[in-house]
């Protein structure tokens, strides 16, 4: 596998952190250290900060996206946000199926794979996220991309997340991180064919941190991270994409 063939990708996912105010001065701190880097960098913020940050990263590389979608295009669906809202604010990206929306929220295989279609028809870019063993990784994998197109795929970015490293402060090793990443790209493959599969951002996320980004990020399928606490700081979010830019 080539990693050249694919974008690196660290995205922050601030979880229910910042209010706008907050968002705003964490991107004042943000700009300055990731400006240059050699990845692609994301930050997916609460919907109360979405329009501050789009404002202000424009004209920057940092890219904005959300942390979660409606499957719906519209209606009476109280609280929820639709993947039009979010183009129309000029977010990029989303997450889907974050294993804490899994967890407290009742997301299914089933609803992940709604909201990706959802988002990916309306034109955003789309971080699904698997996590567990790897006999359950696969089929979150299969079941979240049934009828996604392989055009679609080039809008497709997977998530590793094994939930026990999730804001644990253990972090999978770079060798199991390796293994379950790779698995995943083997299943894209099998899925969409050889060239999908190495084209396709596979990230691993799990209590990435400065001190550890260095190790896991040099693995061949490893292509970036989804981060969480980390990323509510601009120096070690900084280090972390620092790390996927060598
Ligand atoms: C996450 O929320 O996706 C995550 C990986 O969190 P943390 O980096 O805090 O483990």
């Amino acid at each position: 596998m080539n990693k050249a063939k694919r974008k690196a990708i660290i995205a922050g996912n601030w979880k229910m952190n910042k209010t706008a105010t907050e968002a705003a001065a964490l991107i004042g701190e943000l700009v300055p250290s990731v400006k240059g880097a050699g990845c692609e960098v994301v930050i997916c913020t609460p919907f109360t900060s979405l329009c501050k940050a789009v404002e202000l990263c424009r004209g920057t590389n940092i890219h904005v996206g959300a942390e979660n979608v409606h499957f719906e295009k519209s209606g009476a669906f109280t609280g929820e946000i639709s993947a039009g809202m979010l183009v129309d604010l000029g977010v990029e990206y989303v997450i889907v199926g974050h294993s804490e929306r899994r967890q407290y929220f009742a997301e299914t295989d089933e609803t992940v794979n709604k909201r990706a279609k959802a988002a990916l028809a309306a034109g955003l870019k789309v971080i699904v996220c698997v996590g567990v063993t790897e006999e359950l990784v696969r089929m979150q994998t299969k079941i979240a991309l049934q009828g996604v197109s392989a055009e679609e795929m080039q809008r497709v970015v997977i998530a590793y997340e094994p939930v026990w490293a999730i804001g644990t402060g253990r972090t999978a090793t770079s060798e199991q991180a390796q293994e379950v990443c790779a698995a995943i790209r083997k299943v894209v493959g099998e899925l969409y064919g050889q060239a999908v599969a190495e084209a396709t951002t596979v990230q691993y996320g799990g209590s990435m941190n400065a001190a550890n980004a260095d190790e896991l990020l040099e693995k061949p399928d490893v292509d970036g991270g989804l981060i969480g606490g980390a990323s509510l700081k601009a120096d070690a979010f900084g280090a972390i994409v620092a790390a996927a830019s060598k």
